[in-house]
């Protein structure tokens, strides 16, 4: 059976701020849904981004720095949920790591009516399924959850008890910079942005050496 490439938003890897230990993050582009106030707007067209097949970005993750764990989101993970579960058995095959995977769809209706092929069997590969749209007005600020309406399902229990609060916890974010981006990896606590939006329309950018 041939498997689909990858429409690939972003990539990260060794962060702290989406789920327990050091985390490869894959950010898939294209999203069915259309919350208002998601904080990735750009990711939402279903248009071609960086196409890759998965064995090829299982090894571009595999050669970065040493990660516990890989979250899956976007844009929405499980219109890309073939490639995706192969991406996560080839990085299985080399590296024992956990699975967390945001989607807009509740896991009722993922298990009732797929989006697409392979649903079934990334969902078997997931530890952590964070699930639902995004509803800003129940935004409480907290977890590693956009959303209060948005549920936490332990699908094993490899992080049941690893001690972090995917509820409750205080949200920390990282800004990842290279040479042509700046990302935003994790969820952003209140007033993050309006920051952010700010110190940018203000510049210059302070440097932390100087
Ligand atoms: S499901 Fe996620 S990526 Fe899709 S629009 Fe909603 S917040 Fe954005």
């Amino acid at each position: 059976m041939d498997v689909p490439v990858l429409n690939i938003a972003a990539t990260s890897t060794a962060t702290e701020s989406l789920g327990p230990g050091f985390r490869a993050v894959v950010w898939v582009q294209g999203c069915p849904l259309n919350c208002r106030g998601c904080v990735a707007p750009e990711w939402i067209p279903i248009q071609p981004r960086r196409l890759v097949p998965p064995a090829e970005l299982a090894a571009d993750l595999l050669a970065g720095p040493a990660f516990d764990g890989l979250t899956l989101s976007g844009g929405e993970p499980m219109l890309q949920a073939q490639a995706l579960a192969e991406l996560v058995r080839r990085i299985r095959a080399e590296n024992e790591i956990t699975v967390i995977c945001f989607t807009g769809f509740t896991l009722a209706r993922l298990r009732a009516t797929p989006p697409g092929p392979g649903v079934a069997e990334l969902l078997s590969q997931i530890d952590i399924l964070v699930d639902g749209p995004y509803v800003a007005a129940r935004d409480d600020g907290r977890g590693l959850r956009g959303s209060t309406n948005q549920v936490v399902h332990h699908l094993t229990d490899r992080l049941r008890d690893c001690g972090y609060d995917f509820e409750h916890r205080v949200r920390t974010a990282e800004l990842h910079v290279d040479e042509r981006s700046v990302t935003l990896v994790g969820i952003p606590p209140h007033g993050l942005l309006a920051t952010l939006d700010s110190v940018l329309a203000d510049g210059p950018v302070v440097r932390g050496d100087s």
